[in-house]
């Protein structure tokens, strides 16, 4: 008997092991194939420890393992609870379980441990079945044996509860997986209470471990509730978001969720979702296909929806037709998403209108199919930034939408408009259909809100008749906007044409531009003088005027480059070499005791705006310890007025300091008498170019001799350049000029030769 029972526990722990084999890499979840594989090891080692301590061969050994086996017994009790905590997803976390269990464990452990000396758990003595065969059991539960049950119990409760918990919470499909783990439970538990309340001869439950580790191992390894696919299949078609309808052989509707009747608009009525199916196998689908897909548009409470409806056949593992099945997909959010995406990349958000990147690609394909002529054109506001700072950016954006408004009026299928950067839109337009009368006079009414007597707006176009398809438009558009440049100053609406001069010039501009920071490093920039002689035939001074020294191309004139340093703003650098130039040479002739010879410099309108003026030209004759007198500073007219609120204080700060001002060029440009009423300068330099040429019955000297008294009324002393004849100096020394400069003395000459010829002269009229 047990023999028999001994075989029957080994065969226990053997049945185990094969579940803990067969559970490797079986399990859906690794954490749950590691606490399985935790829970059949404690409990094979449970069973074989039990068995082992019944064949011990001395009471002592039968008590070590007995006490061993509650250990594992208690164990393999943690490792089922935590394996159901686990496998029915109950806790997450079980840190705190963890703890209190193995504070538990710890006290029934030292309990076991101590037994062998106190007794107080348990005691074993041998015994001997009906064949005489002697075996150990525990024969006697001490007082602290209640300890081990509770514990023992309360996880198990534990467990059971777990699992209760569980079922109520798990759908039915689901229920049965854990009503039979809990049953083999439960039975479990009605075996051990037997053994306890009755005092059995062996531990019965024991057996019970094989069934425990085979039902977990079915449940959570093998076992899927009966009907699930279909059943999960059946719901994932219910809540799919995609209309799905499903057809058998005989093209009967076998199921169709929400989203396809809302499709049919038949919530209740089949007929209509026939009807639908119906048409499509008439109108879409031809009957040898096997896949087919259609675009559809519905309109569902007054907006519209765009779908797709994809069309399959179903056939089983032989090619058997089975059936088919519509998928019915709502695109309406997607192509609402992307044509948003598709505005965004390709439109400005200010004006509405296609963006650069557009223009440059629709223009391209316009261009390539080579069919016809074309032309770009660009369109330029002047002074756009000017408008944003006096109106306001809000004013500036609506003038932008107002010409975004104009361009657009010329879009069509041959022609493509779009904007550029800030105020520059292009247009690709046909040769045939462009006309400078149309365009000018719908750009005319352009900013007309902002129109008043001082303010108009000026849309300036250049156009480029594309002669090289290969160039992208980019360049095109560079084109166009380089023919602009040569109409920036023009008051009106101008049209300008690029020719391949303009190119020319662009890039030898750009030469000069990108030579200019070696040529100052390198001293290529040379002061000139030109000498000022007075009515009594003595040089008073001279003007600085700067010469470019090129190594390759020689002495360069001012005009060459001075106009493009200006645009650029290099200017500045070279106007403040020259005024260092000028104070070292002064300070030269001081020391020579040359002190009442003074040097005229240039001061460009760009200057005023990109550097301290006052500061620089105060602090030169501070370190060069000059009288501001020495220095005479010419400023045009022009860049006087065009910024009177500042330049007009200015002007007073230098000539309090010291310094003389000249208005360099009166006469050159619309000289305005306001300028001789506001301006308080010392000198008025007449430009005698408006005498050259015709002189108009002698209207040009009257001016000339009524401007020089004019200047001399309001005590400004009168300087003429440009002289070029004797006549001319006659009669300006009879009008009452003070000095002169020209040709006629002499032309602008190095600073060596004007000193060594010039400086200590006394020149006869
Ligand atoms: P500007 O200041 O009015 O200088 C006078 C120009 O008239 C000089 O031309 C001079 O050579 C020229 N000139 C003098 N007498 C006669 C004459 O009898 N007949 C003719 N036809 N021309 C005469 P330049 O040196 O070619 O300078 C041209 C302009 O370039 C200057 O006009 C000035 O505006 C500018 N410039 C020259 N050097 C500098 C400089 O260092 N800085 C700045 N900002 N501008 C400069
Ligand atoms: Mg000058
Ligand atoms: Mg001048």
């Amino acid at each position: 008997m047990i023999l028999l029972f001994i075989i029957v526990l080994y065969a226990v722990a053997a049945s185990i092991l094969f579940c803990f084999i067969y559970s490797l890499g079986k399990t859906a979840h690794e954490s749950i194939g590691r606490y399985f594989r935790r829970l059949v090891v404690s409990g094979g080692l449970t069973v074989g420890t039990y068995a082992t301590a019944m064949v011990m061969n001395t009471g002592q050994k039968a008590m070590i393992t007995y006490s061993l086996y509650y250990i594992l017994l208690d164990i393999n009790m943690l490792c089922l609870l935590f394996f159901m905590l686990r496998f029915t997803g109950i806790k997450k976390d079980l840190t705190i379980i963890r703890r209190i269990s193995l504070c538990g464990l710890g006290i029934d452990f030292i309990l076991d441990i101590i037994n062998f000396f106190t007794g107080l758990v348990f005691k074993c003595s041998q015994c001997f079945d009906n064949h005489g065969t002697g075996f150990f059991r525990v024969s006697e539960r001490g007082i602290l044996y209640s300890y081990h049950i509770f514990f023992n119990y309360l996880v198990i409760i534990g467990t059971l509860g777990v699992l209760a918990r569980k079922i109520s919470m798990s759908p039915n499909i689901y229920k049965m997986k854990y009503a039979g783990i809990i049953i083999v439970l439960l039975g479990m538990v009605v075996c051990n209470s037997l053994y306890l309340k009755l005092n059995l001869m062996f531990d019965y439950s024991l057996i019970h471990y094989a069934v425990l580790s085979f039902v977990l191992l079915y449940f959570s390894v093998i076992y899927v509730p009966r009907g699930l696919m279909e059943r999960l299949l059946v719901f994932t078609v219910a809540n799919m978001k995609d209309g799905i309808i499903c057809l058998d052989v005989d093209g009967r509707c076998v199921n169709a969720n929400k989203p396809a009747r809302e499709y049919c608009t038949s919530e209740l009525d089949d007929s209509i979702l026939d009807l639908q199916i119906k048409r499509w196998f008439s109108e879409k689908i031809s009957p040898d296909v096997n896949d087919d897909s259609w675009e559809s548009e519905r309109r569902i409470d007054g907006m519209t929806h765009f779908y797709l409806i994809e069309y399959r056949k179903i056939f089983d593992d032989r090619r058997k037709y089975l059936g088919c099945f519509f998928i019915i997909h709502d695109r309406t959010e997607e192509l609402m998403k992307y044509n948003a995406e598709k505005y965004r990349a390709t439109h400005d958000m200010l004006t509405g209108i296609f963006n650069k990147e557009y223009f440059y690609e629709t223009a391209k394909a316009l261009i390539d199919k080579k069919n016809e002529q074309y032309y770009i054109v660009c369109t330029d506001v002047k002074n756009f930034k000017l408008i944003n700072d006096v109106f306001g950016v809000e004013t500036g954006d609506r003038l932008l939408k107002q010409l975004a408004q104009v361009v657009s009026g010329f879009g069509s299928d041959r022609c493509v408009y779009g904007r550029l950067t800030g105020d520059k839109f292009a247009l690709c337009i046909p040769a045939v259909k462009f006309s400078e009368e149309i365009f000018l006079e719908k750009f005319s009414g352009v900013g007309s809100f902002l129109e008043n007597a001082v303010f108009k707006t000026h849309v300036h176009i250049g156009v480029y008749e594309i002669d090289d398809t290969d160039l992208s438009v980019s360049v095109m558009c560079d084109r166009a906007s380089l023919a602009i440049k040569t109409i920036k100053d023009s008051y009106e609406n101008v049209v300008a044409y690029y020719d391949k001069h303009l190119r020319e010039k662009a890039m030898s501009e750009q030469r000069v531009v990108s030579e200019f920071e070696e040529a100052i490093s390198t001293g290529q920039f040379h002061a000139y003088v030109q000498p000022q002689i007075s009515a009594e035939g003595y040089i008073t001074g001279g003007e600085a005027l700067v010469r470019w020294i090129h190594p390759e191309y020689g002495i360069v004139p001012p005009s060459k480059f001075i106009g493009i340093f200006e645009q650029t703003g290099l200017i500045c650098r070279l106007d403040h070499f020259m005024w260092e130039q000028a104070c070292i040479q002064l300070r030269k002739w001081n020391d020579q005791g040359l002190q009442d010879c003074y040097l005229s410099v240039n001061i460009s309108q760009k200057d005023f705006y990109l550097l301290d003026v006052y500061d620089i030209m105060t602090s030169l004759v501070k370190k060069y310890t000059l009288n501001p007198r020495c220095l005479h500073l010419e400023i045009t007219e022009t860049a006087i007025m065009d910024n009177p609120y500042t330049q007009l204080p200015l002007i007073s700060r230098l000539r309090e300091f010291g310094f003389v001002l000249e208005i360099d060029d009166f006469g050159s440009g619309y000289s305005s008498l306001n300028t001789l009423k506001d301006l308080k300068a010392d000198v008025l330099k007449i430009d005698m170019g408006f005498l050259r040429g015709n002189d108009h019955g002698g209207r040009s000297k009257t001016i000339l001799h009524t401007i020089i008294k004019l200047a001399k009324a309001l005590n400004m002393e009168v300087i003429t350049e440009g002289v070029e004849t004797k006549e001319q100096v006659r009669f300006l020394t009879k009008s009452g000029c003070d000095i002169f400069q020209g040709y006629y003395f002499a032309k602008p000459m190095k600073l060596s030769d004007f000193e060594e010829n010039y400086l200590h002269a006394q020149l006869l009229m």
